[in-house]
């Protein structure tokens, strides 16, 4: 059986990658469209053959819990409305597929884990790397330590994309989510977290925003570094003025890298001993593609998806430690357990 999964939020992501990944799928199909752009509605459903009675706004979301069609409402909207729409969308009864950063802080992403709990229904975020074949490995290599036990990682990750945004600029708004530690900033962290498989303990993180100009009351720039358990370090960097894809972990007896690490069109790497990563799904959207089919799976299989919402919530738990830290000036912050 296919889900019909309905997309919310018809900007840039959406149109470029998940409409187009929907189409590659094996265990999903576009059944609905929730939007606040009535303009942008007769496109998609030239495209993608949606019927008049799947389409909603934001207003009357609700609506979607009489429409048994669909299954999953994915969230690919500005990050200050994941909350509230997977609070509307599990309380209509649809399991829910949000994008990154899961939310604007670790309350929030508790109350969504919550309203899906209780509502019964499933709640993956869209980790896309998490179904990436070579960063698999790095998961795998954490615990079958080829190289020796990890000793430091180092995760960059930016790009210019401040200036994107369907109808606005958006990322440049704090109250909308906005800055590089929300949007690229959570690769790193994620990265972090999947390369090594452990948690880590406290975070210093120092705000190096230089055009404040552009810049106002989001970050531009962060540099961060994470404490893990055994005196494991993960130094980072994310930025909105820089292009960076690197991942790299030192190990006691060699290497091994990822760059890019979190590239649409896949990632390769190579290792100290001439190891190549070269496993590819093949080009853009198959990602997107197998990240909805293997979340799919795990709602077809009642078991668990492979980035369920207790993964964001370990990231944004992260996040408020960092911005916490930056606001201090790079004082150490203990990550809440
Ligand atoms: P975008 O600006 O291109 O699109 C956002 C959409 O939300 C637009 O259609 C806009 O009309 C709509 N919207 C609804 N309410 C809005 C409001 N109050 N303000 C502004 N826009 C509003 O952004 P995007 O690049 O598509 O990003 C959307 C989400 O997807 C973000 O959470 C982003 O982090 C995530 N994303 C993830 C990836 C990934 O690789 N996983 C890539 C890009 C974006």
């Amino acid at each position: 059986r296919r889900l019909g999964v309905a997309l919310v939020g018809l900007g840039g992501y959406s149109t470029d990658l998940l409409g187009p990944a929907l189409r590659l799928t094996r265990h999903c199909r576009l059944a609905g469209l929730v939007t606040g752009s009535p303009h942008k509605i007769a496109k998609w459903q030239e495209t993608y053959g949606v019927p008049d009675a799947a389409i909603y706004g934001y207003d009357d979301i609700h609506r979607i819990a009489d429409n048994p069609d669909i299954d999953v409402v994915y969230i690919a909207t500005p990050n200050h409305l994941h909350k509230p729409l997977t609070l509307a969308a599990a309380n209509a009864g649809k399991h829910v597929w949000c994008e990154k950063p899961m939310a604007m802080d670790a309350g929030e992403g508790e109350a969504m884990i919550r309203a899906c709990r209780d509502n019964r229904v499933q709640l993956a975020i869209g980790y896309r790397m998490q179904h990436e074949p070579n960063s698999r490995r790095f998961m795998e290599m954490a615990r079958t330590q080829p190289f020796g036990g990890i000793v430091q990682l180092r995760a960059d990750a930016g790009w210019f994309g401040w200036r994107q945004g369907a109808d606005d600029a958006w990322r440049l708004d704090p109250a909308r989510g906005g800055g590089a530690m929300y949007d690229m900033g959570v690769y790193c962290v994620n990265a972090s977290r999947y390369s090594t498989g452990l948690e880590p303990v406290a975070v210093r993180a120092w705000d190096e925003t230089t055009r404040r100009d552009i810049f106002q009351g989001v970050d531009e720039t962060m540099r961060f570094t994470l404490e893990f358990p055994g005196d494991i370090t993960a130094a980072c960097v994310t930025s909105f003025g820089r292009d960076l894809n690197t991942l790299h972990v030192d190990c006691e007896r060699g290497w091994y890298e990822l760059s890019p690490f979190q590239s649409y069109d896949g990632n390769v790497g190579r290792a100290s001993d001439g190891t190549r990563f070269t496993a590819q799904l093949g080009a853009s959207p198959r990602m997107q593609a197998e990240q909805m089919d293997q979340d799919a799976l795990a709602i077809l299989e009642a078991r668990p998806p492979r980035a369920p919402g207790e993964e964001g919530l370990r990231d944004m738990r992260v996040l408020d430690a960092a911005f916490a830290s930056a606001r201090s000036g790079g004082e150490r912050v203990r990550i809440a357990g």
